[in-house]
């Protein structure tokens, strides 16, 4: 570790004032923020700015957005806007995220292309899309099996579609892929959705959504691609349908991009960083927003709102820490 290369904040500085880890909305609300209260911040992210925002075709509940806008044209007018102030953004992947071994009160960010070091940290990693846990899911995955409709519904034009799961992004992800397939099933394990209500209603009436309540895939099948799908009824625990379908989307839940963190920092049992309103974690100077949070509605506002407050707080850190040496002592997470 020691030969690798250092990543300097600008006058050749050790420190940076502020390292953002994820460029998706909370990531880039915070860089705006740290950027204007003349931080020196380094936003690092694994490929392209945006997060979540390039996995959403339309977003309608955004403010100030009365048409919605796309998540793309989003995630880009975001980036424009924090390459308007001096933000390091480099696309970089983390491996490991630690306490500086020459100042404990400081943290060590290690890449695959040179470490760096700084005074405050803000965690916006997000999380990742679940597997589904069944025979065919994995062998299958990028041959019929996708966990974006954004990004592989369009090769599904005038072919049936499933979808996996109940909450609010399989409804709507599927109300996304009526656009393109013949009929699109949705397929949930519980006889009652935990989407919005909105969805549900919409995704009731639609022509060519069929909805498969108590069904869980037993197996995906098929040969070069996907198939067909395989039912069990779950009040039973009996084959159900076989579904032939050649594409299916699974939309399940997520798990959080944070096993790069190597703190003593709280977290749930799923292993979401603990974080209070004032995105202040157990780890003084370290703060955590968006996704990544245990909690997490998932919501651009919510990001990009927790983005502002962690940069205004990491700001507020990093004053006292400079006027008393000494770090204060984080406020435990609520
Ligand atoms: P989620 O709310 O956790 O829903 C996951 C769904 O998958 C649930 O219906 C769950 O069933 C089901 N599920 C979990 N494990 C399963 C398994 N092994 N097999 C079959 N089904 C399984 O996840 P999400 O829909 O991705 O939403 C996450 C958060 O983002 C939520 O807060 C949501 O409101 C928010 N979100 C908001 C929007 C929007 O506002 N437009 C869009 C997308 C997401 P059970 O219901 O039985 O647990």
């Amino acid at each position: 570790m020691t030969d690798q290369a250092v990543i300097l904040a600008p006058n050749g500085e050790q420190y940076w004032d502020t390292i953002i880890i994820g460029g998706g909305p909370g990531g880039m609300g915070a860089a705006l923020y740290s950027a204007r209260a003349l931080m020196s911040t380094l936003l690092l992210d694994r490929t392209v700015l945006g997060g979540a925002l390039l996995l959403t075709e339309h977003i309608a509940n955004y403010a100030g957005f009365p048409e919605g806008v796309g998540g793309f044209e989003l995630a880009q007018r975001m980036e424009q806007q924090i390459r308007n102030y001096d933000v390091d953004i480099r696309m970089l992947e983390v491996t490991s995220v630690t306490h500086d071994d020459l100042d404990p009160s400081a943290f060590k960010v290690v890449t695959n292309d040179g470490i760096a070091r700084c005074w405050t940290l803000i965690l916006a990693a997000g999380n990742t899309a679940r597997r589904l846990d069944a025979p065919g899911a994995d062998e299958f995955f990028g041959r019929g099996v996708s966990t974006c409709a954004v990004c592989d519904g369009a090769f599904y034009r005038n072919r049936p579609v499933a979808v996996v799961g109940g909450g609010d992004s399989a409804l709507e992800e599927g109300l996304f892929l009526t656009r393109f397939a013949s009929e699109v099933h949705i397929i949930h394990r519980r006889d009652e959705f935990r989407a919005e209500k909105i969805f549900v209603r919409e995704a009731q009436e639609h022509p060519k959504i069929q909805l498969h309540l108590n069904r869980v895939v037993a197996e995906v099948r098929g040969e070069e691609t996907v198939k067909s799908l395989q039912l069990i009824d779950t009040l039973t625990q009996q084959p159900a349908e076989d579904l032939p379908v050649d594409g299916v989307f699974i939309y399940i839940g997520s798990t959080p991009n944070s096993g790069i963190v190597q703190l003593p920092i709280d977290r749930d049992s799923a292993g979401y960083i603990i974080a209070n309103k004032r995105t202040q974690t157990s780890i003084a100077g370290c703060f955590a927003i968006g996704d990544i949070v245990s909690g997490s509605r998932r919501q651009v506002a919510i990001s990009v709102g927790e983005g502002c407050v962690s940069a205004l707080e990491a700001e507020a850190y990093l004053t006292e820490l400079r006027r008393h040496q000494q770090p204060s002592t984080s406020v435990a997470a609520e």
